[in-house]
């Protein structure tokens, strides 16, 4: 289970990221690799559930405070205006990783009426998301 998954590699540091954020011996939060505005962070559990319907309730629970603190930190770090929360499950609403995960998504008054699920594209150039990473470290409480 999960031995093919990107997000299981990335957390098992078989594929190397420069944007993790927090873990914990249940959850992972790192940067989305293809933001809707930088700052983008990924919520996910270590143990690999494929969408939200099999996940145990302990674990959501979990997950929901890191989903929280995540919010938190992600704000200050990108002064962002708002905050979009946002849980994908299945291809037709979305889901392209097949490993459950909370897009937490900093959004702004300039960005208008803008689809989440369309505008994964903006990317990161060489060393800003580690640094992008780092100031949401130093804001989380
Ligand atoms: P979904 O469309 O499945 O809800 O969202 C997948 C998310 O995972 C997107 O935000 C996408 O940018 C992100 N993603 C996909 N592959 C990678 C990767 O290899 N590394 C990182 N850091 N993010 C990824
Ligand atoms: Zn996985």
């Amino acid at each position: 289970m999960g031995s093919n998954c990107i997000f299981c590699k990335i957390i098992k540091g078989e594929i190397p990221t420069d944007s993790k954020i927090f873990e914990d011996e249940n959850c992972f939060v790192f940067l989305s690799i293809s933001p809707v505005n930088f700052g983008h962070a990924l919520v996910i559990p270590k143990k690999h559930f494929e969408n939200i319907y099999e996940v145990p309730d302990e674990l959501i629970a979990k997950l929901s405070v890191a989903i929280k603190k995540t919010a938190k930190a992600v704000k200050k770090a990108v002064n962002a205006h708002g905050i979009n929360i946002a849980n994908n499950n299945e291809r037709p609403a979305g889901q392209v990783v097949p490993h459950l995960h909370f897009h937490i998504i900093p959004r702004f008054s300039k960005d208008g009426d803008i689809n989440i699920l369309a505008e994964h594209h903006k990317k990161y150039k060489n060393g800003e998301a580690k640094s992008v990473a780092e100031k949401i470290k130093s804001e989380w409480e």
